[in-house]
């Protein structure tokens, strides 16, 4: 099949560089001139594998501008913040068949899709796949060949042929997808996992192991899985897991699958660009204002995490 990745940073290599070692041509579509200027000069990207093995895989890359392909799927990887520029920039190469799919963090960017994509042709999911990106045009797949899983589902929850074909693709390139038929419900509920363990660790800058080790871990967790489920229950979404199995998500991530893992919006922060926040515990609040509910703690977080942010700025 025929791929356009828009964004190669972490997620963007590792999706991209596995789909193509899989067989399919994939063409990747950035705009941060450091990576691009690197994966150029280079002649592709380097990829480690938990900090080994590194070696260069030859790409090809391309500015929105430059770009005029015919792809049958568009992957975005951008932050959620980034998104609303790079559709406006690679608009001119979208076409009523395309596909739209993406595993982005945080909830806001399926409005942004919905404004150039038809609802039948976007699939989006969630991602539990460790990524790092050291610098332009060099990442690091956490974890060993195979790690990580991921769900998919359509907007429509109706999955046709291509849907079909993508998860083919995802499964050869050991993605190991699950595809769903509750769009909202699988979305939100990696939403709820992140506004827990990103944005404590994130305002910490602790690896994930520390959180779930802390005497409290689970007192800290159940207060925001439950203001969150109290509103998703408001809004009638149907969440993967119940508050328990949340919980122990959580937990079992935290101290045993990634203890040693900072979560993509540390990486963010220590880089001193600004967090996805607002997408997280901030979309949270949001949608429970929608339902006349304040997420106190939600909106106290969000507000720390803009505190640290602030902070990094004029340290
Ligand atoms: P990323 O920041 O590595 O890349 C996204 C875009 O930002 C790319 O265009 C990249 O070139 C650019 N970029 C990277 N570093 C930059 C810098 N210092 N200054 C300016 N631009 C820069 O993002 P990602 O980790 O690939 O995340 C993409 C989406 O996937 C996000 O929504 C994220 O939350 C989600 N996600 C990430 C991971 C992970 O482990 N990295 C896991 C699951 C989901």
């Amino acid at each position: 099949m025929k791929f356009a990745m828009i964004g190669a940073g972490a997620m963007g290599l590792r999706y991209g560089i596995l789909l193509q070692e899989a067989g399919n041509d994939v063409t990747f579509i950035d705009t941060w001139q450091p990576n691009i200027d690197k994966i150029r000069e280079q002649g592709g990207a380097y990829v480690s594998r938990d900090h080994k093995d590194r070696h260069l895989v030859p790409i090809k890359l391309e500015t929105p501008e430059s770009y005029h392909g015919d792809p049958d799927i568009l992957i975005f990887f951008t932050k959620q913040m980034q998104l609303a520029d790079f559709l406006k920039r690679c608009e001119h190469f979208f076409n009523d068949r395309q596909y739209a799919f993406t595993c982005m963090n945080g909830m806001g960017h399926i409005e942004k899709l919905q404004q150039y994509f038809a609802d039948d042709k976007i699939i989006a999911g969630t991602a539990l796949i460790a990524t790092v990106l050291n610098g332009p045009g060099d990442v690091d797949f956490m974890g060993k060949r195979g790690a990580g899983k991921m769900n998919m589902a359509n907007l429509t929850e109706k999955p046709d042929e291509m849907t079909h074909r993508l998860f083919d693709e995802l499964e050869k390139a050991q993605m190991h997808p699950t595809l769903t038929t509750n769009f909202k419900g699988t979305l939100m509920t990696k939403v709820i996992f992140n506004s827990v363990i990103n944005t404590l660790c994130t305002m910490f800058e602790i690896p994930m192991g520390e959180l779930g080790n802390f005497e409290k871990a689970y007192d800290l967790g159940r207060q925001l899985i439950d203001e969150a489920y109290d509103i998703c229950e408001r809004d009638g979404i149907t969440l993967v897991s119940s508050r328990e199995e949340e919980m122990h998500a959580l937990d079992i991530n935290t101290r045993i699958d990634m203890p040693l893992h900072y979560p993509s919006m540390y990486q963010d922060m220590i880089h001193d660009r600004p967090t996805e926040v607002d997408y997280i515990n901030g979309y949270i609040a949001k949608l429970g204002r929608e339902h006349n509910y304040e997420a106190k703690t939600h909106i106290f977080l969000t507000n720390l995490v803009h505190l640290a942010e602030y902070h990094r700025a004029n340290e």
